[in-house]
């Protein structure tokens, strides 16, 4: 398959290890493989008064996984959530393809400084040790993280706590913030 790739930015590393996730979350699949196509997530908080952040959540998952997954959730919340990053992020991304930006430096929906935002997720197509810029790696701030949270039904929020609750165990600290993490997967 011809794609455009780079090599992984640090950023899209596994926490624990500091280097490339080399297992799918769900079903353990080698994702050191040069052909195994997967997606990363991480989900960052940032305290704005002491300039630092936090890494809450991060993981891999293979493409059959993320697939599966998605066909849980239900059509109307994945029409909505389309409907809403849609225009977006196609012009921002554009936009930052143009200015040749950094990677995850804006919100993808609303343009603003993700340094900015106190929780932010950032996600990326990899295939091996690469990270796949036909599916544009993006960035996407607190504010639209809750305005999709807003747009999605009860069983597609149940489907992703389900998800959560299964894999993660997060820092309590972290939980005891009054904004609690959400997990939008996109
Ligand atoms: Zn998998």
């Amino acid at each position: 398959m011809d794609s455009k790739s780079i090599d992984i930015p640090e950023i899209l590393f596994s926490y624990n290890t500091g280097a490339p996730f080399t297992q799918c979350l769900e079903c353990d699949k080698d994702l050191t493989e040069p052909t195994v196509d997967y997606f990363v997530e991480k989900v960052f908080r940032n305290y704005q008064d002491h300039k630092a952040q936090d890494v809450i959540i991060d993981y891999a998952i293979c493409v059959t996984c993320a697939q599966k997954f998605y066909q849980k959730i239900s059509q109307e919340s994945m029409q909505n959530i389309q409907q809403y990053l849609g225009k977006a992020m196609e012009k921002n991304m554009r936009r930052a393809m143009a200015q040749n930006e950094e990677l995850f430096e804006r919100c993808v929906v609303h343009d603003t400084a993700i340094s900015e935002s106190e929780e932010y997720q950032i996600f990326g197509h990899c295939r091996g040790t690469k990270l796949l810029l036909n599916t544009p790696p993006y960035a996407i701030g607190w504010k639209a993280i809750n305005e999709i949270s807003t747009k999605l039904s009860q069983s597609t929020k149940d489907e992703m706590d389900g998800f959560f609750n299964k894999h993660f165990t997060p820092d309590p600290d972290l939980f005891a913030h009054p904004t609690k993490p959400k997990l939008v997967l996109i």
